[in-house]
This record gives structure tokens, sequence and C-alpha cells, in this order.
């Protein structure tokens, strides 16, 4: 017999949240129940800061609906993102902004990871400006420093980290929940793309970002790593700044291209880390000039620098101008990152340098100052 969403409620009348007692079902939390023949997704809504206290109510959640029979699969996220009838709530987003300037109010710093020294995040303000290609050639970059480096793709929208290394397959299930990442060119991956399906509906996947990125970072068997980096979900929305929130950053690399739209969001980027207390380790200008591989010749075609005075203007660090490239594109469209496939040429040389100013942004306060230059 088909699956109702009073099947679903029933088995949620049994999961009790932690304040008051009050069951789940009776809670007004639960948002839509989508059921796809014995697959059930729906979110449960939180405020900001009940993340860590709602999580084991979410697998709670998951579990009683799990042991409805005929049910296949389970997928329940928390949103941050309250129904409409509910606006009088704040916003994650105020909340953090309360937080983080409020009287006397700190932002909850969460938790770290054992065994993984620094996590950094990979941001950009819009899509399609080389994040990923970025993300995946500063880590194997990275990589070639001497660091043990692991790579997390949390582009809930456009999971492209798996391609982007020519990774197939599924993480082995290595005890309980726990996962084994991936592995290419000595980086440990893991990827969303790894764990929902692409017929998830988009609608779907913003209320997945905390129980997602939770999963990912604690249920994920990292070892031993120097350098986590996450290839974050593009724009500075709620979802965005959730995740922010709810990860434990050293510190974000923002990519833009030289474009002024594309830096209006690249600074909306900034703005959005600086909310929640994270250190900005620097702007990244993609896409930065152009050189023809027939003639040599240089174009700016989108009139190149743009990167490096929006960084001075905001007073966080510039890392560097990486060309608009046949070869980056070939190699990372490819699933050979161009730092692992081509190490010598000049454009693997240009991440490099960009992982080397990471690299000593992470590694001390004198991130900030101002560099002098003695000729
Ligand atoms: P995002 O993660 O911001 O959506 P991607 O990294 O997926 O962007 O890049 C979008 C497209 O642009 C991809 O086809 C990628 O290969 C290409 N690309 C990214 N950076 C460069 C570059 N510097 N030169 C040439 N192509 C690039």
């Amino acid at each position: 017999m088909a699956l109702s969403q009073n099947d679903i409620l029933r088995a949620l009348e049994l999961v009790k949240l932690p304040a008051s007692g009050q069951s789940l079902a009776a809670s007004g939390r639960v948002g839509d129940i989508l059921i796809d023949g014995g697959k059930v997704i729906f979110a449960i809504a939180i405020d900001a800061t009940e993340a860590g206290a709602m999580e084991p109510v979410r697998k709670a959640a998951e579990s009683a609906v799990g042991g409805i029979p005929g049910v296949t699969q389970v997928l329940v996220g928390l949103t941050g993102e309250r129904a409409p009838s509910r606006a009088a709530a704040p916003s994650p987003a105020m909340q953090a902004r309360q937080q983080a300037h409020g009287p006397g109010g700190a932002v909850p710093k969460p938790a770290g990871i054992p065994g993984v020294k620094q996590i950094i995040a990979v941001a950009s303000g819009k899509g399609g400006v080389g994040k990923s290609t970025t993300t995946a050639n500063l880590a194997v970059g990275l990589a070639t420093l001497g660091l043990k480096v692991g790579v997390l793709d949390a582009d809930i929208y456009g999971p492209s980290v798996p391609k982007i290394f020519g990774v197939t397959g599924k993480p082995r299930l290595v005890s309980g929940r726990t996962l084994a990442p991936m592995e290419a060119y000595g980086l440990k991956i893991m990827s969303i793309g790894f764990l929902i399906d692409e017929e998830t509906p988009m609608i779907w996947r913003g209320p997945m970002v905390i129980s997602a990125i939770t999963q990912m970072l604690r249920e994920v068997a990292w070892g031993e790593l120097d350098v986590l980096v996450v290839d974050m979900p593009p724009g500075t929305g709620d979802a965005q700044l959730t995740m922010a929130q709810q990860t434990p950053l050293a510190g974000a690399v923002i990519v833009s291209t030289p474009q002024d739209l594309a830096l209006l969001d690249a600074r909306r980027g900034v703005a959005m880390f600086r909310r929640v207390e994270v250190p900005i380790l620097g702007i990244v200008e993609n896409m930065s000039y152009f050189v023809c591989p027939a003639c040599g010749h240089r174009s700016d075609i989108f009139a190149h620098g743009g990167a490096r005075h929006e960084a001075e203007r905001l007073g966080v660090p510039f890392l560097g101008e990486i060309p608009l490239a046949m070869p980056i594109r070939e190699t990372s469209d490819g699933g050979r990152p161009i730092v692992a496939s081509d190490p010598d040429s000049a454009h693997a040389k240009a991440y490099v340098a960009l992982a080397r100013q990471v690299k000593a942004g992470l590694s001390g306060p004198a991130r900030a100052a101002p560099r002098i230059v003695i000729e």
C-alpha cells in the first residue's frame, strides 16, 4: 500500500523534542513531506543556534520513519529557513548578525574535527566563476607543499568535485554511519554528490544543508589531515551562512572573476564570513586574463585587476590571478586538475603560488599585515 503523510506523522509522534518533550509531529516544525515510492524526504525547521541540539532529533526522525514498512530511504534535513508563517522569528542571517555584533554575544564556534588540523572554505558570491576548479587545484597545490589534504565538496547545488578529480563510485561504509573518503591524487575526497542522487529536487537540497555538512564533516573517516578544503555552495544566502557558521573554519578564500558584478558578489561573500567571524584568507581573481595559445598575445577580456582593487578596498589579502586558459578548463573538466597533470606548466605554478599564500595565511596572525617591499 502506498505511504501517506499520516503514516510519517504517526511515526514522528514518537520522536520527542529535547527541551519541551513535545512530539515532533505536534511541534509544527515538520515541513512538507515528499513521498516518492519508498523514498521519504522532509525538513525540520530550527533556529540556527539549535543545530547541535536538534541533530539527535533529526537522527531519531530518520530512524523512526526508516522503520515504517515500505520505506526504503529517508532523508531528513534541518533547515534554518523557517516557513513564512513564522516570519516573526529572526532568520539565521539576522541571528548570526545579532550574535556577532549584539551586546555581549559572541558566535558560538562549532567543535573541531578530530585529526583535522585546519578547515578552509573556498567560496564565491555566485556560480560559474571557477570556484570548484580553484578548490581542486589549490588542494593539489597544498599537497605539493607537503601537506596532508582533504577536499569536501559541500556544493549542494552543483557538486562537481567528483568530476574534476575523475572519481566515481560510492564511498564505503566503515562502521555505523561512518564513510571512508574516496581518494585521488593523494587527496581524501568526499562530495555531497556521492550522498544525494542527482534527481533530488533543488528545493529539497537547501534544507539538507546542515545535516549534509554535519554528516560529511563528522561521519567521514578523514584520518590525519593538515588541511581540509571545503568547496562551498555559491552565493551568500541563508543556506551558505548557516554552513559557514556550522563549520569550524580557520579561514575563507573568495574566488571572483574581474567583472564588476562578480566583484559585488565577492564583496557580499567577504561580508558573510566577517559576520560569522571567519578570517578572510584573501580573494583570488580567476579568469583574470586570456593568453592566446596560438600567438601568446595576452588580452584582458574582463578588464583584469578588479579583484586586486576590491581586496585592497576591503582590507583583505589579494591572493593572485589565474588566467582564463584552455588547458585549465580541459584538465578540470577531464578529471585531471592541472596542478597534478601538468605540474611544470605556468598555470600549475600559478595555483601552487596561490597554495603557498594560503598556507602562509593559515600559519600566522601576520595574515592581514601589509607587505613592504624594499628594492
Ligand atoms: P564554479 O565552481 O564556480 O561553478 P567551475 O570550477 O565548475 O565553477 O568552473 C566553471 C567552468 O569554467 C568549468 O568548465 C571550468 O573548467 C571552467 N574554468 C574554471 N576556471 C577556469 C580558468 N581559469 N580557465 C578556463 N576555464 C576555467
